[in-house]
């Protein structure tokens, strides 16, 4: 089957690429569709937008096509033409190749051609950056600071608050800012997964599984090191809206996340559930009840019984204190923006 393709590009690393030649290029694209045929555990791959497993598909540029797929950063909005659709092993890949008569199938869409809908599947997905909702707008602000309570400690809390909008528009890469934001989404979904264990051995990270832990050892995935439990890292992102309805991704990692989360040291909570339990009850105090709910074993039956304008109470204001710095992404300097010295207590 031969279609066309409308989406963003997810990722687009050596890692995909390995052993390639240079008439042929790899890299993986979403529209956002969740595709219940595509193979659960690929949504192990946490790429750099976070966007995982069943929404994602794998582009193969071949010929005149590579040389231009390289240089599409993760987030670009393509346009693949006359792309062969094969379906292999729970995965779906589109071959792009020349064509005498349009040699070039790969392209950023022209800013005046109107953008196919992308933007309805986009808005339910979470850690996408969308236009805020009318209802947010009219929202009234954060609390007055004399009256406001901050469900964290910060390590600045003199330093003044920074809109997100001048956050991410700041001239310099590094810095550290206060903000006070909510929580609109977070990924990965799973709570089991907001932790990763890393081996010093392969330098990668591995999401616990139940299994993981065999005779209470755990051996690493990759090179069968025995790994201890020092070496649980916390490791997920935030998407924090402010009251201006501007959005930003933070990434909770590490040290900074364990402050962020103190006397709840990372673990596997397949194997942990007082952990578990703590970490959902901790964490529910600023994400909404529509996330938390999904963690706790009578969230659903509760939300069928009728508690759906509980189900949709927005999670409260909050202040925290994020650091910016750059990654190098396919040559291009991407921003991030990380939690640190703020504690939920
Ligand atoms: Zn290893």
């Amino acid at each position: 089957m031969f279609c066309d393709f409308y989406g963003e590009v997810v990722e687009n690393s050596p890692r995909l690429n390995s052993g390639h030649q240079s008439n042929w290029h790899s890299f993986t694209v979403t529209d956002y569709t969740e595709n219940p045929a595509l193979r659960e555990s690929d949504a192990d791959t946490i790429n750099s937008n976070n966007i995982v497993g069943r929404r994602v598909i794998k582009c193969d540029a071949w010929d005149i096509n590579a040389g231009p797929s390289r240089a599409l950063p993760p987030g670009t909005l393509v346009f693949i033409r006359n792309c062969f659709v094969t379906e292999w092993d729970n995965t779906i890949e589109l071959k792009v190749r020349a064509d005498p008569q349009f040699p070039d199938k790969t392209s950023e869409p022209a800013p005046e051609s109107p953008a196919p809908p992308i933007n309805p599947r986009a808005s339910s997905v979470p850690l996408v950056h969308t236009e805020p909702d009318p209802v947010a707008l009219v929202e009234p602000e954060p609390e007055l600071e004399s009256i406001f309570q901050s469900p964290t400690v910060i390590r600045f809390p003199n330093r003044p608050i920074t809109p997100i909008k001048e956050v991410m528009g700041f001239p310099k890469p590094i810095w550290k800012f206060r903000i006070r934001a909510r929580v609109v989404a977070c990924a990965p979904v799973e709570l089991e997964r907001f932790v990763r264990i890393y081996c010093h051995n392969c330098q990668e990270g591995a999401t616990p599984t139940p299994d993981l832990a065999q005779n209470g050892t755990v051996v690493c995935p990759g090179c069968a090191s025995v790994l201890p439990d020092s070496q649980y890292v916390y490791s997920f992102s935030m998407l924090l809206e402010d009251s201006s309805g501007d959005r930003l991704r933070v990434i909770a990692y590490g040290r900074d996340a364990a402050q962020f989360l103190p006397g709840l040291a990372p673990t596997n909570m397949h194997s942990n559930n007082a952990t578990r339990q703590s970490l959902a009850q901790r964490l529910g105090k600023i994400l909404p009840p529509s996330i938390t709910c999904k963690w706790h074993q009578t969230g659903p039956k509760r939300h069928r019984k009728g508690t759906q304008s509980a189900m949709s109470t927005p999670a409260p204001w909050f202040d925290c204190c994020i650091k910016s710095y750059e990654v190098e992404i396919v040559g291009e300097l991407v921003r991030r923006y990380q939690i640190f010295g703020t504690s939920l207590t």
